[in-house]
């Protein structure tokens, strides 16, 4: 679809970026950028349009576009700037001109290619920096001295690269890093992108390798002084691929739980400071950091807990998430009541409902929650306990 468009706009167009070194890795990627040399936005409609797709974001400033074609497939639009030369013949050739400036500003050679999909050239490897050999060879390399200097964030994508893919970060590029960690440049970087790349990273696969570097080049510590990897974590970072398997119709955030794991051997303010510089919503925060400080206080309360009810009240209010890590914590016996609350307690319905309160003559009142609760306590305790049982008692 993309190069019958092309063909009709008469416009060149290119896969760019990660979906291009995916595609040699041979690696699935549901992400599609596409990098448009003349009107991207115009482009987009059509392209909407020919695939029949959901919907369409666009961004008239920057001159881009996400078409969103269904529920797995997305292909962001961009426009890469043509430029007019007053004195085209001076130049031996502009051929590239617009495409090569845009691959120039990219971060890592592994990440700078294009693979032209119109009708002129379909299906040519674009490759200006090298950055086909450079994933045969499976280094990361930046395209420029200054590149980290220009975006610190690129310190924690090299990582993230060589984590995910097992490449080596070259040399050259190591010791250029390495200097903007030593001149103070990490304090420069921006923490909504930083929490973008962590993330990903933490919700990759294998983070291990990418959290070793964060530690060993201070990223860590920047985030806060007392954040270390201790082998404990890299034990519970390790399980989480077992856990996500064995409760996978929880459907889990992988990110948000290695998140937490970091924050493990923090006390509660310095958790509450990094919850801060991440600017984390107060709808994640009611959920995670209450948690997560609340933890080891549920964990020894559950050791204690003998009766469903007292299970299901321990562990009720904690997100999932949460429950994982406490899981993770706990001996066998902490681990089967996270399993019972999960898979039994958390799903059983009440008999008794705040209508069949109402039909017996209360009136909703801060009452009416206490009763409703006590009912449900019975029903966890007392198997083959019946409704009018539980009313009955309610109604003396
Ligand atoms: P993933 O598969 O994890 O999404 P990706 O390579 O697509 O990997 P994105 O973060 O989605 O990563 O970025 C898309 C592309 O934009 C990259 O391939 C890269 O070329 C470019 N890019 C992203 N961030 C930067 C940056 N900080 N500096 C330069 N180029 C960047």
């Amino acid at each position: 679809a993309i190069e019958k468009i092309a063909k009709k706009r008469k416009e060149k167009v290119y896969m760019v970026g990660g979906i291009v070194r995916d595609i040699i890795l041979g690696i699935p990627n549901k992400d599609i950028d596409i990098v448009v040399e003349g009107e991207g936005i115009a482009f987009a409609w059509d392209l909407k349009n020919e695939l029949n797709g959901e919907k369409i974001v666009v961004h008239e400033k920057f001159k881009t576009a996400v078409v969103i074609v269904d529920k797995d497939l997305k292909i962001d639009v961009a426009t890469s700037r043509v430029e007019y030369y007053e004195y085209p013949t001076s130049l031996p050739s502009v051929d590239y001109g617009s495409i090569r400036e845009d691959m120039y500003r990219r971060d890592f050679t592994i990440n700078s290619l294009a693979l032209e999909v119109d009708y002129q050239k379909f299906g040519e490897l674009v490759d200006f920096f090298n950055g086909y050999r450079d994933i045969q060879n499976r280094e990361i390399r930046i395209l420029h001295n200054f590149s980290f200097v220009e975006d610190p964030t690129r310190i924690i994508r090299a990582f993230r690269f060589a984590s995910r893919y097992d490449f080596k970060i070259e040399e050259e590029t190591e010791r250029f890093l390495k200097d903007a960690v030593e001149n103070g440049f990490l304090k420069k970087i921006s923490w909504p992108r930083v929490k973008n790349e962590f993330k990903i990273i933490l919700g990759d696969k294998n983070p291990e390798k990418a959290l070793n570097f964060l530690e060993k080049y201070d990223v860590l510590k920047n985030i806060h002084h007392n954040i270390k990897l201790t082998e404990k974590m890299k034990k519970h970072l390790e399980e989480l691929n077992s856990l996500g398997e064995m409760f996978s119709q929880l459907k889990l955030k992988k990110w948000i739980m290695a998140f937490l794991i970091l924050m493990e051997d923090l006390k509660s303010d310095e958790i509450e400071l990094i919850f801060n510089k991440f600017s984390f919503s107060q709808d994640f925060r009611k959920k995670y950091e209450f948690g997560i400080k609340k933890r080891s206080e549920a964990l020894s309360k559950l050791k204690k807990a003998d009766k469903n009810s007292e299970i299901y009240d321990t562990l009720n209010e904690i997100s999932f998430e949460v429950l994982m890590l406490i899981y993770l914590e706990g001996k066998k016996s902490s681990r089967e009541k996270i399993r019972k609350f999960i898979f039994d307690l958390s799903k059983i319905k009440p008999l008794v409902t705040g209508a069949d309160l109402i039909s017996v003559g209360y009136k909703p009142s801060p009452e009416f929650r206490k009763i409703l609760e006590d009912a449900l306590y019975r029903q966890l305790d007392y198997k083959g306990i019946t409704k009018e049982q539980l009313m009955s008692n309610i109604n003396k």
